[in-house]
């Protein structure tokens, strides 16, 4: 968002004798993800790409017994690429397929394996709380149910799976407060199948998720309207939660947060960090769960209440998209590797590692935040004390707020280790108000905006 990153450079001038003193009172600028961002390598992610398009045809239904051709291979393969990773690191990653036999759907009418590859890097103090990047492993050309055509699905989305490998193979040479979760989802063109294995298996096991970062075509820099430009990205993020009862929307009528659920939260912290870490990177917070009428694999999470968006380019090329490989009055269809920018992947790519580093790092984002302060001059926050054992870089807390109409947060306070504040003279009417959580170290959480409307969980 560009406004923010000129308010931002503005802060800087006045602020580097402050950052001395006390690095958690501003933004502190983080040499570690700076590094992380100059990790990313295009190369890595164009050689995945390619080896993901050699399998030919990615389609769910397609065949699995081959090591070269069909999903089989290609999850296989994913999953080895994992495991090496992991190796590199020490064992530092869980590798594992998470699968379920589906049938008797519109586009998986016989008995079907959805397997998805799924690795998690573990946190050091608090292993239970989860932020996840994801890409899907599936492709298809013009008949969804075509499954033995070649279908390289090279920016659909075989980018959004090399990105994710890209990022384990950068982020798991550090060590993390949280964990991190990497995976290839499978199924998505057929139903959002992965996804809703994996959301449902993981609120079974009572993962604390507070972010699903879903990659679905990261590289693509050539619009359908003519438009070029690889210096734009795009994250969506729904609005009021799936989840929220009667009841809740009727507090929230009178209290806002329509604009302000996690997943739009997600979304700006997402931003800020592309202003902060992506060179020529600006990104498009769009308010809608994905584009117009279309879906992707955030959308399973945000049906059982987890903050999730989707990140991907800003232009689209829909002869590139689920076609056939054909050439038809001179136009070249088809999702070939030609048509991926690699150096733009390897930008996106750069801008969720740095994004679930910090949150990664970050203490936990405050829970239960409450606010009042109706017919006040002042406005009052209160939320849950972080647990010390999980968040033992916990400095404090900041409070942010913002013009009702702006989109990204304005101003904040750092208001130390501390479960409630008062923000003298400031009227609660006129902005709209949130908490992140600080480490010793200046790594800050999400905004949370109060109450059912904007909560990342316990
Ligand atoms: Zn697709």
């Amino acid at each position: 968002m560009r406004n923010i990153f000129l308010l931002g450079c503005f802060a800087f001038s006045s602020m580097a004798i402050a950052n001395q003193n006390n690095p958690k009172t501003e933004f502190t600028d983080q040499a570690a993800l700076h590094k992380i961002q100059s990790q990313i390598s295009a190369n890595n992610i164009e050689r995945d790409i390619a080896k993901l398009v050699s399998f030919g045809t990615r389609h769910t239904l397609s065949e699995t017994e081959s090591d070269t051709r069909g999903i089989g291979a290609a999850r296989r393969w994913i999953k080895a690429e994992l495991e090496k990773i992991s190796k590199a690191c020490g064992n530092c990653l869980e590798v594992y397929f998470q699968s379920e036999t589906i049938s008797g759907e519109r586009r998986i009418p016989d008995p079907v394996e959805v397997v998805s590859v799924i690795a998690v890097q573990k946190g050091t103090t608090d292993p239970g709380r989860y932020v996840i990047m994801s890409g899907d492993i599936d492709s298809r050309v013009s008949d969804v149910m075509n499954y033995t055509d070649d279908s390289p699905g090279a920016n659909d989305n075989a980018s959004g799976v090399a990105g994710t490998l890209e990022a384990a193979r950068v982020l798991s040479k550090y060590k993390f407060n949280g964990s991190i979760v990497y995976a290839a989802l499978a199924g998505e063109e057929q139903g959002l199948f992965g996804g809703r294995i994996m959301a449902e298996q993981a609120q079974k096991d009572g993962w604390r998720i507070k972010a699903v970062l879903n990659n679905d075509m990261i590289g693509n820099i050539e619009g359908i309207n003519g438009v070029i430009n690889n210096t734009t990205a795009r994250i969506f993020a729904e609005g009021t939660r799936q989840t929220e009862t009667p009841e809740e929307a009727r507090l929230r009528r009178f209290t806002g947060g329509e604009v302000d659920s996690p997943s739009r939260n997600l979304a700006r912290y997402i931003d800020w960090m592309a202003d902060r870490y992506i060179p020529n990177l600006d990104t498009m917070v769009i308010y809608r769960l994905d584009r117009f009428r279309r879906g992707g694999h955030h959308r399973p999470f945000n049906d059982l209440g987890y903050p999730g968006v989707r990140i991907m380019e800003t232009n689209e090329h829909y002869d590139r998209q689920h076609q056939d490989l054909r050439t038809e009055n001179g136009i070249v269809y088809g999702d070939t590797l030609d048509g991926v920018n690699f150096e733009y992947a390897a930008k996106l790519t750069a801008l969720n590692a740095v994004s679930l580093a910090g949150m990664a790092w970050a203490p936990t984002p405050p829970a239960k935040v409450e606010i009042k302060g109706a017919v006040q001059p002042s406005t009052t926050l209160s939320w849950q004390a972080a647990d010390k054992i999980q968040n033992p870089n916990l400095a404090g807390y900041k409070i942010y707020w913002r013009y009702t109409d702006a989109p990204q947060w304005q101003f904040s306070r750092y208001v130390g280790d501390v479960t409630e504040f008062t923000l003298k003279n400031v009227v609660i009417d006129n902005y709209f108000f949130g908490v992140a959580s600080v480490s010793k170290d200046g790594y800050e959480s999400p905004v949370v905006f109060p109450g059912a409307a904007g909560a990342f969980g316990e």
